[in-house]
């Protein structure tokens, strides 16, 4: 066990953390405010290759290991101040994730390059009005055709779905299997007739992420959409919450010990009662356990991300990984509003937005009482 960056991988995140504070934060709060998508910061992400790590050289990726992607992402969460971005990216990295370990050979050839640059963007549908949690009762379906599939219901709350240019659609394509052998995954492009995107839809925090609504009238794709066989989407996109519930986190565990540091910082020189702030048991003590939180986290992060690596199941790992580092974040989060009294519930300050920003984390890629299930039923109960 080696739990210590290599040299090049602290090079890479020293690089990301000095890009993040003078590329991505100006301006910040003003996007929040205006719930602004940035294409240009997007842009400037994919020109440091932040949407090609994880990705074959072959494709236009860089090549590099998991463990790797996490660690620039983890120092990219603890830079960025616009959590927003950073999910509209780890979006996109999940759907490449899942082309690379599920496509044919000519469709990695065919998406990859412009997922990799940037050029186009993608998001991942699967969340229904009706079906959330209980993913697999979707009613979207995909409809054999002579030439490829017809493709017919609604997605919301997709991230990335009001700029998105391809979409990963989950659509029933047999009804009498439903999830495992019935569902199947599907690329379709923006300008395929019978598609259309809704706008953003107006949300609590990560405002500068767009989340909207997909919808599929009559949608006929062709054969060759299908991404891997007809009928693997459920197994598709429970090996991508893998990756996705280990990459997510690397963003949030760097948020956490962001607001750990500001957060120590401010209990040094806030005074009261003759002393600084931190010199009370009861401030110190939240600053422990943020800490602490966050040590645990690292553990359970790149665990879980070694596994991936090594193209091991790590649903157990991979669910404690998200649902510890995204409660610990939200908890970090109230704290720091707390411990700066009145000026923590000020907008002209920082500490409120990243508590609207963290309360996403323990409902996006699977509510925290799903994870407990999850954990619990990989525990023998
Ligand atoms: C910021 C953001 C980004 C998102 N991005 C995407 C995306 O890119 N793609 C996508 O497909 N979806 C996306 N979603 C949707 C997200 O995956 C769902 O919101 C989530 O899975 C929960 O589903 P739901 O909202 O329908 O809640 P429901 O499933 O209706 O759950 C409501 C409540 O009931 C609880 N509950 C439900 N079932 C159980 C159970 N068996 N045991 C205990 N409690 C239970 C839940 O934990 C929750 O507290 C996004 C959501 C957000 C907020």
């Amino acid at each position: 066990m080696n739990f210590t960056f290599t040299p090049d991988q602290v090079a890479m995140r020293k690089t990301i953390v000095d890009f993040a504070r003078q590329e991505l934060n100006p301006g910040a709060a003003e996007r929040d405010r205006q719930s602004l998508f940035s294409r240009q910061l997007w842009d400037k992400c994919a020109a440091m290759h932040l949407l090609a790590l994880p990705f074959p050289e072959q494709y236009g990726g860089d090549g590099f290991d998991f463990v790797t992607t996490v660690a620039v992402y983890h120092a990219l969460g603890y830079a960025c101040k616009d959590a927003g971005l950073l999910h509209a990216l780890t979006a996109q990295l999940i759907c490449g994730l899942q082309i690379v370990l599920f496509a044919s050979d000519e469709q990695k050839a065919a998406l990859l390059p412009d997922l990799a640059a940037g050029r186009l963007i993608y998001a991942q549908a699967m969340t229904e009005p009706g079906s959330g949690s209980d993913a697999f009762a979707m009613h979207t379906s995909a409809q054999k055709t002579e030439s490829g599939y017809l493709l017919n219901g609604a997605k919301t709350m997709i991230s990335n779905a009001p700029v998105a240019d391809r979409v990963l659609l989950f659509a029933v394509s047999d009804s009498e299997k439903k999830a495992f052998g019935g569902i199947s995954c599907f690329i379709v492009a923006r300008d395929a007739a019978g598609f259309s995107a809704g706008k953003a839809m107006d949300k609590l925090g990560l405002r500068t992420l767009t989340n909207g609504e997909l919808v599929f009238s009559d949608c006929q794709v062709p054969a060759s959409a299908l991404i891997g066989r007809a009928g693997q989407g459920a197994m598709l996109f429970t090996e991508a919450m893998e990756w996705e519930r280990t990459l997510i986190p690397a963003c949030l565990l760097g948020e956490q010990e962001r607001i750990l540091e500001e957060s120590v910082r401010y209990a040094r020189e806030r005074r009261a009662f003759g002393q600084s702030i931190g010199e009370f048991q009861a401030v110190a003590h939240k600053l422990a356990r943020m800490k602490m939180n966050a040590e645990l986290g690292a553990l359970a992060l790149y665990s879980a991300a070694a596994l991936k690596d090594q193209h091991k199941r790590a649903a157990l790992e991979t669910s404690t990984a998200k649902l510890f580092i995204s409660e610990s974040l939200k908890q970090a989060a109230l704290d720091a509003v707390q411990l700066r009294g009145g000026y923590g519930y000020m907008t002209e300050y920082e500490a409120e937005r990243e508590l609207r920003d963290s309360i996403a984390s323990t409902l996006y890629s699977g509510t925290s009482e799903m994870q407990l299930n999850l954990i619990a039923r990989l525990t023998g109960v």
